[in-house]
């Protein structure tokens, strides 16, 4: 058993959705190592039991910590629910963790159609390298 580094953020619009695929795939998130901005993961945790670490909320710094989880190489998913219809006071955050996210080849969902195929890839279960920086792996 391979235990993933997985990340969990949505905006205010998208947390019932990310709520509501966290209950579905309880069994399949659960063996993980689960971080989540303050917000959100205080509402996976009361939904679903899951074990969360949870960051500042992510106005607050959440995504920057995240973010930096990911500069690190310390994050392999980044189920990441954005608000495409709003304007957001943090978007250069937004922004920012999404940047990293690709430089760093961090696996990242923004949708709950992409989260299912992420969440039931055969890579879920074996090593991937990866989180390190482009060209830097083989
Ligand atoms: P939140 O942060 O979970 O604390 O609401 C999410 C976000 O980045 O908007």
């Amino acid at each position: 058993m391979v235990v993933k580094r997985i990340g969990l953020v949505a905006h205010d619009a998208r947390k019932a959705d990310l709520v509501d695929w966290a209950k579905a795939r309880r069994d399949l998130l659960a063996p993980h190592s689960l971080i989540a901005t303050g917000t959100t993961g205080g509402a996976l945790r009361d939904a679903t039991g899951l074990e969360i670490e949870c960051m500042k909320s992510g106005p607050l710094g959440g995504d920057s910590q995240i973010g930096a989880r990911i500069a690190e190489g310390k994050l392999d998913i980044l189920v990441f629910f954005t608000d495409p219809l709003s304007a957001l006071p943090h978007d250069v955050d937004v922004k920012a963790l999404t940047r990293l996210a690709t430089l760093y080849n961090t696996v990242l969902a923004c949708n709950r159609a992409t989260a299912d195929y992420v969440i039931e890839s055969p890579y879920l279960l074996r090593e991937y390298r990866h989180g390190e920086l482009p060209g830097t792996y083989e």
